[in-house]
């Protein structure tokens, strides 16, 4: 008796893993019409933000980019980028048509911690001096003509409502920034005193989004790059809209006609998207409640944290890792999306990568092999969730565009981010839903390429762009 009852607690268990698993399944599914129905969303709710200045959850964010790289910009340029778990800061020596980028180096710095939801000071100060550590380290590669100033492009990937192509104010923070006292302020202020307060004399000409950058430096190389995309810590994308389709826009119309778009697309919502309980404690225990829900379901920095609150909920509904509830797994965001990424990645016969990583950053041993099948089954959902609902937002752009339809011109997307770049399941997902959706034929000329730190070299070029030195 004792073994009968044994065997059908056991039992019990598996067959309660296995209702979380497909209640989970059954919330995240995207069929083909749930893709298209949030690819039509995205789609109005950019026609609502581009009419009026509260039209929509979507802000389009006019960027003063009305021209984007020809080719011509010549000089010596800085670029310093602030968005995500790093920032870089970056120099170009850029030499025209014949030349292009000449030189260029670049440096990485991690941002502590405490510095993301320290002070505006704090963070501004820390910036700037490893800015005037870089420009210090400066050589014979790089030239600056006698008497003119060092100009810097900066891109700060958050939402900012811009005044000129060189200041703007900060809307909110993302991701895991919560700054005090820097909302409603003018960023290229704080930085420019921060600047002064390093003793480094440098102009900032040129203050872009991550996306802006990106897009900017894709067509630097690419002339059919019509959008770009970031899939990173965050997600956003940006485009070239006609200046005169923008029916907010009180300024003069720019010459090129063109004007591009912010979209900060990581605060769309729809009723269209899946969402779970666990996204809904996610987004309340999160620094922004309420905020950027379709960043909070597809981007780098909550994909590990939803398969977190997953694996919990096995653990304490059904025992999924013994008796005892693993302590680890009760912390937010110890299980980071590159360690995910691993687990789901395991061909393994045995699976013994996601039993390493279990070990390691979950504090889980001995995890059985049903176990440990189940964990790749919570990332799978998670992840093709993820990527088809980013596709669905590719759609959205491409149908504005009036590019979703079969024999259109070539129109490539400029892609930028972690998540697309080391994630290959995720693009993979990506990739075939796109194809999926629009079809062979016309998903034939849509082409995504990887515009990997496309946003510094942006950025400097739109500080060229825009340089003081420059009469038009
Ligand atoms: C920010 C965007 C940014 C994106 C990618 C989002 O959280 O709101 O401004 O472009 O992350 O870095
Ligand atoms: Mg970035």
């Amino acid at each position: 008796a004792f073994v009968v009852r044994r065997r059908r607690r056991i039992n019990g268990r598996w067959a309660r893993a296995g209702a979380v698993l497909k209640e989970l399944e059954e919330q995240c599914a995207t069929p083909v019409e749930k893709v298209k129905e949030v690819a039509d969303a995205m789609t109005k709710e950019m026609h609502a933000g581009l009419e009026s200045e509260d039209g929509s959850m979507l802000k389009m964010l006019i960027s003063f980019v009305d021209r984007l790289p020809t080719g011509d910009e010549r000089g010596l340029f800085y670029a310093l980028d602030l968005g995500g778990t790093n920032f870089r800061v970056l120099r170009v020596q850029l030499g025209g048509k014949e030349g292009r980028v000449v030189n260029q180096q670049c440096e990485e710095v991690s941002i502590p911690q405490d510095l993301m939801v320290g002070g505006s000071d704090e963070l501004f100060d820390f910036i700037a001096s490893a800015l005037a550590n870089f420009v210090a380290s400066e050589d014979e590669d790089f030239h600056l003509p006698n008497g003119k100033q060092r100009e810097l492009g900066f891109t700060f990937s958050f939402p900012v409502k811009q005044t000129s192509i060189a200041s703007g104010t900060l809307i909110k923070w993302t991701k895991g920034f919560n700054v005090n006292g820097t909302v409603g302020k003018d960023v290229v202020g704080e930085l420019t005193r921060a600047l002064q307060r390093q003793g480094i004399d440098m102009q900032v000409t040129a203050l872009v989004n991550d996306t802006v950058g990106t897009l900017a430096g894709g067509i630097y190389d690419d002339n059919d790059v019509v959008a770009a995309i970031i899939l990173g810590t965050g997600t956003n994308a940006a485009y070239v809209e006609r200046a005169d389709a923008i029916k907010k826009w009180q300024g003069p119309l720019p010459n090129s006609g063109e004007m591009v778009i912010n979209m900060e697309w990581g605060n769309f919502r729809s009723s269209y998207l899946p969402t779970t309980d666990y996204d809904h404690a996610l987004d309340a225990e999160s620094l922004n409640p309420g905020q950027q829900i379709y960043e909070k379901l597809i981007s780098g920095m909550y994909l590990g944290e939803i398969v977190r609150r997953v694996l919990l909920r096995l653990a304490v509904e059904a025992a999924l890792f013994g008796d005892n509830v693993p302590p680890q797994l009760e912390v937010p965001f110890v299980l980071q999306t590159p360690v995910m990424s691993a687990m789901h990645h395991d061909t393994s016969a045995d699976l013994k990568v996601v039993g390493a990583k279990m070990q390691d950053f979950l504090g889980i041993s001995n995890s059985s092999f049903k176990a440990r099948k189940l964990v790749v089954q919570v990332c799978d959902i998670v992840a093709k969730r993820g990527a088809r609902l980013a596709a669905a937002g590719i759609i959205g752009i491409l149908k504005k565009l009036g590019c979703d339809r079969p024999n259109m011109k070539r129109t490539v997307i400029a892609m930028d981010g972690g998540l697309y770049e080391h994630y290959t399941i995720f693009r993979e997902s990506l990739l075939a839903t796109l194809k999926e959706v629009l079809g062979e034929e016309a998903s034939a000329s849509v082409l995504v390429i990887m515009a990997n730190d496309g946003s510094g070299i942006g950025a400097s070029l739109l500080a060229a762009s825009h340089s003081q030195y420059l009469e038009d």
